[in-house]
């Protein structure tokens, strides 16, 4: 039996989070973060808006400057992971072949989580108004109106965000996680 202080190497991981602006990565990247960090793991979130501003400012929504910008991200994030960190990717990602490389190109587990919510709902909830504009025509580039999405064909983990809450959506993850001997069970966390 090993000693209870035993030094084990905590695995690393990415969780990608894809699906189109509205969908929830933001938020549910967040309320995942939040519960691995209070189970004592170290975690980064690297979200499409902020790495935008940083990472991949200057680039636009042309298919080369998307899969450039998924790149950068996917780069970084096999750095984390590799590293015992768990990353969590909240980017659209919009092109199935580049997601494909970015998995290929991962030293850890990559877990491709599509956040599936119809046009309708995220019409309805446009959060930044931007379903308002490309409706109507003003936003020639935007994923999903105006510009493709494709769909993961065998994502690690599908989820209905217009019928699955936030809370239930990232029990699912978690309990996956858990599956794979990825996350420790949580022991008397709520
Ligand atoms: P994205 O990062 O995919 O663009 P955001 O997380 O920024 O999406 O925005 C999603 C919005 O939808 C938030 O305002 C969130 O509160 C809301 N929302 C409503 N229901 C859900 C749900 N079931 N899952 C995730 N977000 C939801």
């Amino acid at each position: 039996m090993e000693p209870k202080d035993a030094k084990v190497a905590i695995a690393g991981f990415t969780v990608w989070l894809t699906g189109l602006s509205g969908a929830g990565k933001s938020t549910i990247a967040q309320a995942l973060a939040s519960d691995l960090a209070a189970r004592g793991r170290r975690v980064e979130v690297l979200d499409g808006d902020e790495v935008r501003r940083h990472l991949s400012q200057g680039l636009g929504y042309s298919k080369p400057d998307r899969d450039t910008n998924v790149r950068r991200i996917g780069y970084v994030a096999n750095l984390l992971s590799r590293n015992g960190v768990a990353a969590i990717v909240a980017a659209i990602a919009p092109y199935r072949e580049v997601r494909g490389e970015v998995r290929r190109a991962h030293e850890a587990p990559f877990v491709e989580v599509f956040l599936d919510c119809p046009l309708e709902e995220l019409a309805r909830r446009d959060a930044k108004g931007l379903y308002a504009r490309a409706l109507r025509g003003e936003l020639p580039q935007f994923t999903g109106v105006s510009d493709p999405y494709e769909p993961p064909d065998h994502p690690e983990i599908e989820i209905r965000t217009d019928r699955v809450d936030v809370e239930r959506s990232v029990r699912t993850i978690l309990e996956w996680l858990e599956r794979r001997g990825l996350v420790e069970p949580a022991c008397g966390l709520a």
